[in-house]
């Protein structure tokens, strides 16, 4: 029995679209793991540790224990809320600065250290299917199902804009968001502590050419196999 699902995979390839399918259709728990480190990250903005693009590292480790993100996950409608220190902030933690900044964030070992005993705790309950960069390789390597997701850069800043633009942002444009992208995997690709990588023995999908019910089907077949 598949209790553990990992969905890893690039920026913006549709993994939380996949995941959150999935967890609906099989009555499992989502949770995203990108959205905790959009979490640390809006926080850090919120107090003022950055300037610009530079952040102050020490204030974040020193706040690190007064940061507290819970996440719930809405098995009826498929939504996914991630709240930081009890406020919503899932909307919040999908613009565009919080995408410029937190690649940064993710890349700090400390920043890490706390999130993945965070993301294997919430992953004992019953079953889960979990999103990010390194589920299949270091959250939950024992996983029953890992699938790596991946398709071109530029459609996945396609997809990305899209999402932007129905939420009502009007300056992003899509060369904007494709340096995003293709920064962020750059960033995740390289860092030394929990990189962007296929576990070995995961299944690969591209799903550049793929509607969003094949993902599903095809996504459902591997859980039943
Ligand atoms: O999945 P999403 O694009 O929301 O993730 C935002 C960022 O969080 C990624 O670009 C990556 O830097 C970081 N991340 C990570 N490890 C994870 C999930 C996300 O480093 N497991």
């Amino acid at each position: 029995k598949k209790i553990v699902i990992a969905i890893d995979g690039f920026s913006s390839c549709g993994k939380s679209t996949m995941a959150k399918d999935l967890a609906k259709e099989i009555g499992y728990t989502y949770i995203d793991t990108g959205a905790m480190y959009r979490a640390v990250t809006l926080y850090s903005i919120q107090q003022g540790f950055f300037s610009g693009n530079r952040l102050d590292e020490e204030k974040l480790r020193t706040s690190m224990d007064t940061i507290r993100i819970t996440q719930r996950f809405n098995s009826e409608t498929g939504r996914s809320d991630t709240f930081l220190n009890g406020v919503n902030v899932e909307n919040e933690i999908r613009s565009m600065e919080v995408a410029g900044k937190v690649s940064l964030i993710a890349a700090l070992p400390f920043v890490r250290h706390a999130m993945v005993p965070l993301q294997q705790k919430m992953g004992e309950e019953k079953g889960v299917v979990m999103d990010g960069r390194d589920i299949g390789t270091v959250v939950y390597p024992d996983a029953e199902l890992k699938i790596f997701v991946t398709a071109s850069p530029e459609i996945r800043a396609q997809r990305r804009l899209d999402e932007l633009k129905a939420k009502g942002d009007t300056k992003s444009t899509f060369e904007d968001v494709l340096l995003n992208v293709k920064e962020r995997d750059e960033i995740d690709s390289t860092r030394k502590e929990g990189p962007l990588r296929q576990a070995e023995d995961a299944l690969v999908l591209d799903n550049s050419y793929m509607t969003i019910p094949e993902q599903k089907l095809w996504l459902l077949q591997q859980f039943h196999n």
